[in-house]
């Protein structure tokens, strides 16, 4: 059979399947722009340390430095290689997270529990900033990766005791809301000014880039936790004020 339309109508009716190519196309170069800053970035991020290692090893290998002198530079070394495999940890979990074919494992895990687990292997870090860790809520026995449950919790609670104050305090509570499993880790730190609080999600996005990296920051932690709500299927909110405190709420 041979219909025959009108052009215009045929264009009209093309619309909006032109409008969601272009849109896809648009994804296609978003994308790609950002994996080519991601790429840049992780070149960056290796390099810095990697370049103090190898000057520091260099200075001690020319037998100039003295004993303390020494000490010193080794200690820098081991630092630097501590922050590459934090690095290249993260860097390695973010690529799994992205590979669209991971297939996860789901079983009936309590997040009270995984939060008296985090308190318990944050406590030495608290301790060292004066911060005091609690926990509140009751059982909440939900389906999900425990592992990447784990990894997300302590991520959140790593951030809200690094930029926290002394004498701070961080709350994780679990609770269910209309039948779904709740998690908040809230402090009462330096919080995240209002025009960078979307951004603290990105790969390397960093509020105060020397804070971060004194305290073992690799830039990666928020998109790392990103990835894992999404895989969960779940929202987070982000509520934050200046020298007041950050709340992060996730709704299963
Ligand atoms: P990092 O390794 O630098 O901590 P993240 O991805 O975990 O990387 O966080 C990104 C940035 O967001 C941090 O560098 C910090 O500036 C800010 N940030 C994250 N969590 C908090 C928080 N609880 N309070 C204040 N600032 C935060």
């Amino acid at each position: 059979n041979i219909i025959l339309v009108d052009e215009t109508e045929v264009y009209e009716e093309m619309r909006p399947f032109i409008s969601m190519i272009k849109k896809q196309h648009m994804d296609i170069l978003n994308h790609a722009q950002m994996r080519q800053e991601f790429t840049a970035n992780v070149s960056h991020e290796l390099k810095t340390p990697l370049t103090a290692i190898s000057g520091y090893a260099e200075l001690i290998a020319s037998g100039m430095t003295g004993g303390e002198d020494t000490a010193h530079f080794a200690n820098e070394i081991h630092k630097s290689a501590e922050r590459l495999q934090a690095l290249i940890n993260d860097i390695i979990k973010l690529s799994e997270l992205d590979d669209s074919d991971l297939k996860l494992e789901f079983e009936t895990v309590d997040l009270h529990d995984l939060g008296e687990q985090c308190i318990h292997s944050m406590q030495m870090q608290a301790d060292k900033n004066e911060v005091t860790l609690h926990l509140e809520g009751a059982s909440v026995p939900m389906s999900g990766n425990k592992t990447l449950l784990e990894e997300l919790l302590f991520n959140l609670c790593s951030n809200a005791v690094r930029y926290n104050k002394k004498g701070g305090s961080v709350t994780i509570v679990t609770t269910i809301e209309n039948t779904r499993p709740v998690l908040i880790v809230k402090d009462t730190g330096i919080g995240i000014p209002k025009e960078q609080q979307e951004r603290v999600f990105e790969r390397f996005y960093r509020v105060d880039k020397s804070r971060s990296k004194s305290t073992g920051g690799t830039g990666l932690g928020l998109a790392i936790v990103k990835h894992i709500v999404a895989q969960h299927d779940a929202q987070m909110t982000l509520t934050s004020e200046v020298g007041v405190g950050t709340e992060i709420k996730i709704v299963f």
